[in-house]
Order: C-alpha cells, then sequence, then structure tokens
C-alpha cells in the first residue's frame, strides 16, 4: 500500500488556533512524535517552531537533508550545538510569548534555553517560555483519514501474524520462540518493527500482566497470553489473545468467558461523550459482578496511534471524553496468582458514537 502525504496543512492549521486560543505568539514543539505529527519529518532531533504566520524545522547537520524532504511545508534551519539559536529565531519570528512543552524539556534544557535568552541581552526581543501541556497530543487523539489507514495496516499485520503464529505454538516450545515467531511473522508482512517488546506469558506467569516472553516451556493445558503489535510507517498496533494448548479446564472456560463478555459489553455500548472512566466501567462491572474486580488491576484501555500507549486514557480516573476519530483499545483482563491470566484487546474507532472494530485476529473458542 502506498502511503499517502499526511496531511500536516491541516494539523499545523489546527495546532495555530489552539495557540490563539491560548494567547501564545508560537510554540516550540520537541516531543518526537509531535514533531513527526506536525511535519511529516521522522528524524530523531529537532525542533519545530510554529507561530501564526511560519513554520520552521531546526535541526542539525545530520538530518537538514531529509528534513527538507520530509517536511516541505516547513522552513528548514540549520542549527549547531548550543541553545543559541532559539531567541535569534524568536526574535527573527517576533515571538513573545512562546509556548513550551512541559512534560518533554527537561528542567535542565529549560535552563539552557532561560540563559541563551539571558546571553542575548538586546540581541533578542523579551520573550515569555510558558509552559504547557497536552496541547498536540490532545490534538492526536483524533485520527485523521491517512492515520486511519496506517493504523489499518499496522493493525492488519498483527492480526496476520498472529493467525499464523498461533497456529504453529505447540507444547515444548518456549516463550521466547513464540515471540521470535512473532517478530519474524510480523516483519515478514511490511512491519517495520513490533511495536513493542512481545508479551508472552504461558501459565502462571500469564498473572504478570507485563510479562517479557523468557524461557519457560509452554506446556498443554495452559493459557497463553500474547500481547503483540506492528509498527507501521511510525504508527502501531496493539493486540492480545489467550490462547490454551490441549483440552482446558473448566477454570479456564469460566475465566475466559467473563473476559471476553466484559470486553464486548464495552465495545458494543461504549458510546462517543462518555468519559474514559465511564468506559472502563462497562467491562469492569461485568467482572465485578462475576466476583473477578480484585483480578481486573489494569485500565480497560489506552489510546493508540504514533505512540502504543497515547491519549485518550480508557482507566478508571480517565476523564478524558471520548470523541468521534478516537482509536483505542478494549483489553480487560483477569490473573490469578500461580494459576494464570486471560485478555483480550482489541483496537476500535469511534464512528457516528459508536465503537467499530479493527482488529479482526482469532479469538479463542472455549
Ligand atoms: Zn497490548
Ligand atoms: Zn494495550
Amino acid at each position: 500500500m502506498t502511503a499517502v502525504a499526511p496531511a500536516t496543512g491541516a494539523r499545523v492549521s489546527a495546532l495555530r488556533a489552539k495557540l490563539k486560543e491560548k494567547e501564545l505568539d508560537g510554540i516550540l514543539i520537541s516531543e518526537g512524535s509531535n514533531r513527526r505529527y506536525l511535519s511529516g519529518f521522522v528524524g530523531t532531533a529537532g525542533f519545530l517552531l510554529i507561530t501564526e504566520a511560519q513554520a520552521v524545522l531546526a535541526t542539525d547537520f545530520r538530518y537538514v537533508e531529509q528534513a527538507g524532504r520530509q517536511a516541505p511545508a516547513f522552513r528548514v534551519e540549520r542549527i549547531r550545538a548550543g541553545s543559541d539559536w532559539l531567541p535569534k529565531l524568536a526574535g527573527e519570528l517576533g515571538v513573545r510569548k512562546l509556548g513550551f512543552e512541559a512534560e518533554n524539556v527537561t528542567v535542565a534544557q529549560l535552563g539552557r534555553f532561560k540563559d541563551a535568552f539571558k546571553s542575548a541581552g538586546e540581541a533578542a526581543p523579551e520573550v515569555e517560555l510558558v509552559a504547557t501541556t497536552g496541547i498536540t497530543i490532545e490534538q492526536r487523539a483524533i485520527k485523521d483519514s491517512n492515520e486511519l489507514a496506517l493504523l489499518q495496516r499496522a493493525i492488519t499485520i498483527a492480526d496476520e501474524a498472529f493467525d499464523e503464529v498461533s497456529e504453529k505454538i505447540a507444547p515444548g516450545m518456549t516463550e521466547a520462540e513464540v515471540a521470535w515467531q512473532v517478530e519474524l511473522a510480523v516483519r515478514g508482512r511490511g512491519a517495520e518493527a513490533v511495536s513493542f517488546d512481545t508479551i508472552v506469558g504461558a501459565g502462571p506467569n500469564g498473572a504478570l500482566p507485563h510479562h517479557r516472553a523468557a524461557d519457560r516451556v509452554i506446556r498443554e493445558g495452559e493459557p497463553v497470553v500474547i500481547d503483540m503489535g506492528a509498527r507501521y510507517e511510525g504508527y502501531c498496533s496493539d493486540l492480545t489473545r489467550t490462547i490454551i494448548l490441549g483440552k482446558p479446564d473448566a477454570r479456564f472456560g469460566r475465566v475466559y468467558d467473563i473476559v471476553l463478555g466484559a470486553q464486548l459489553t464495552a465495545i458494543e455500548t461504549l458510546a462517543s461523550g462518555m468519559t474514559g472512566a465511564e468506559c472502563d466501567k462497562l467491562a469492569r462491572t461485568v467482572i465485578e459482578t462475576a466476583g473477578h474486580g480484585e483480578d481486573f488491576g489494569h485500565s480497560l484501555g489506552h489510546g493508540v496511534g504514533l505512540e502504543v500507549h497515547e491519549s485518550p486514557g480508557v482507566g478508571p480516573t480517565s476523564k478524558n471524553v471520548l470523541e468521534n476519530g478516537m482509536v483505542f483499545t478494549v483489553e480487560p483482563g483477569i490473573y490469578l496468582s500461580g494459576w494464570g491470566g486471560v485478555r483480550i484487546e482489541d483496537v476500535v474507532v469511534l464512528e457516528n458514537g459508536r465503537a467499530r472494530v479493527l482488529s479482526n485476529a482469532r479469538k479463542f473458542v472455549t
């Protein structure tokens, strides 16, 4: 599939509207995924300085040529070590109130920026650095059509890879061997990489929600939790399935049906306008009613996009309001120490107020 160019123009316009609302003359974007989202530049170093009239991508020698190609809507400014470029550029663009990303700029970096403004003296106007949080993160929570296409590709790759690998899993294989097969299957279908280290939790290891695949041998009759994803053109997928080799015992069937029931209930009843917490509750109530409330110790889901975990949050304390265009996971689980776990995870997009499931990997049938 040939990717369409990202609609960075529309993204920058939307950001400018936000700047106006917040009475900022400009914003300095330093966080990598935000930089990529707004400019198209995928390099790992550089800053965007965006004002009402200008969009500048400041990066060093290593990335100048790449930046020109990937971010044609930005003026590329070559910078050297140090922070002197910032007062110079801010002065040239006439910025007085400059926002920065408080969740990304370190205290040390902020100190260097302030020092640079101080030592620029009369050469630079008085610039006020204003801490901002979440501006681009919130924007990224609602996906445009280009992002949806890339996400769907990343999701389909993971679905197909899971279906292929799950057929091959046999007693005697280690968790790490399964993880490696997942990686091969994902890469073989055109993914850049797995979107995170694949989790394969067999038997009691499945009770640790973020257990990494290790040398444990998978035995017949124990649940195996596989949590995996593919990254395609920067976009991440996230998929969990729980399988069992051989004949499941009665406990597995019971636990699996509760988790699946919780997941399907949430997917069928979640709606735009709910908060992340209200959405979480849809599944949590099913699990609590079945007597396993204490065994579901994580959030129901999370947004997914350029990062595996991004806005919106879909957990017991999330105040994020779910809106059309948001893409997030629905992944309830039950974990029983010493026995194992069951988690089932799909990615959904909110459309016309309801969830549409984007994942399509086979689900175990009890
Ligand atoms: Zn996952
Ligand atoms: Zn997840």
